[in-house]
């Protein structure tokens, strides 16, 4: 579904409808008019199809949506995103949240990377600026980030370093890791594409925090708006969660505090380590989880992509690679990652979270075995 080409179509639109983040894409929306009331007259429309589609789109595509599907004008494409997010905010659905905010994210970052390769330029504030600028211009006066432009090739700009970690910490890449970049005076070197990412990670979060707003203070919606809702409810895949496949081999409530942690992240689609990623995993495959099941817990991301989740939970149970079954890490090395909880105050005097699930899971197996002799003792009772 990736376009690496600009439509004929996308390219009629104006930067703020292909940009609708921008303060100006909101003050055109605000200009508008528009109220929830409107969404039900005939002329609103194309917005709210268009709307739908940007939705479904994001569902069934992720991160993979393709940036040349718009619509046809500027209103209906600037209209269309504030009414999309407040579609997506009263699904409820943290999941889809998540995946649409990915989504349009992605859309922005694949139209600034063509930006910059077609080497071409952008309006903003009626001035035209070349790729480079626009893209600062926007990290530094939408996202009030601290970056500097600099000419040291490969590298094309400077971010400070609580702006760098702020996003970087977000994306599981060894390569994002502060050990690994060119750091100077407190400034973080980066190439064009790498600040490009970390924008996509802003818009993101701007996308999320505007889908909370809008749950929070969205009320009832007109009839045809939540039809929507309920149609776009009902595409949403069902989840296999605990309670199905996995539950019946390792015993959640076994689980030491750390792991039950990342997993219930994990199963609301929340974005986790890529340490942690690899915790859980090692943890379910060495309790006895199959691959396919903990692959399935890895559907709830919203940048789920089933072909690596396989690959590298297959790598994990030693059915690829090496041929090594991984195995779980360390407390030591888990609280180095900040992920132990309340520094192991749950656990008793452990260094590995195999052996708490062990330990519980004996002390499980004995109550339930007493339990069971307890009924069978009121049956013959009362037999
Ligand atoms: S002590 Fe070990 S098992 Fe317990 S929460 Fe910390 S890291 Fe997890």
């Amino acid at each position: 579904m990736v376009s690496s080409t600009r439509s004929s179509t996308e390219a009629r639109l104006s930067t703020k409808a292909r940009y609708p983040f921008l303060p100006e894409a909101k003050i055109e929306y605000l200009s508008l008019g528009f109220d929830l009331d409107s969404f039900k007259s005939p002329s609103t429309k194309p917005i709210v199809e268009r709307a739908f589609k940007r939705v479904i789109n994001a569902l069934k595509y992720g991160e993979n949506v393709d940036p040349s599907d718009v619509a046809e004008d500027d209103k209906t494409e600037i209209a269309s995103f504030p009414l999309a997010i407040i579609i997506v905010a009263k699904t409820g659905d943290k999941f889809l949240q998540r995946r649409f905010a990915l989504a349009e994210a992605s859309i922005i970052q694949k139209r600034m990377n063509e930006l910059m390769i077609r080497d071409e330029s952008e309006v903003i504030s009626g001035e035209v600026k070349r790729w480079s600028e626009f893209i600062q211009e926007i990290a530094r006066n939408v996202f009030m980030m601290d970056v500097e432009k600099v000419e040291y090739p490969p590298y094309a700009y400077t971010v400070g370093l609580v702006d760098y970690l702020k996003s970087a910490s977000n994306i599981n890449d060894q390569a994002w890791k502060l050990v690994n970049r060119v750091v100077d005076k407190g400034r973080v070197y980066l190439e064009a594409r790498e600040l490009v990412r970390l924008l996509r990670d802003r818009i993101e979060r701007y996308i999320l925090e505007n889908i909370e707003k809008a749950e929070r203070e969205i009320g009832k919606l007109p009839e045809n708006l939540e039809e929507i809702v309920n149609n776009v409810k009902s595409q949403i895949p069902i989840r296999k969660i605990e309670d199905l496949a996995v539950a019946a081999i390792s015993r959640p409530d076994a689980w030491p505090p750390c792991i039950r942690s990342i997993y219930s992240k994990l199963t609301s689609g929340e974005s986790v380590s890529h340490f942690a990623n690899f915790l859980v995993a090692s943890f379910l495959i060495n309790t006895g989880v199959s691959v396919d099941e903990v692959v399935s817990i890895y559907s709830q991301r919203s940048d789920f992509d089933e072909k690596i989740a396989r690959y590298q939970v297959e790598h994990i149970a030693g059915l690829k690679g090496s041929r090594t079954r991984y195995t779980t890490p360390s407390c030591g090395k888990i609280k180095t990652n900040g992920l132990c909880i309340e520094n192991g105050r749950f656990c008793g005097n452990i260094k590995n979270p195999m052996t708490y699930y062990k330990r519980k899971l004996r002390e499980l197996e004995k109550v339930d075995k007493s339990k069971d002799a307890d009924s069978d003792k009121h049956g013959e009772a009362s037999s």
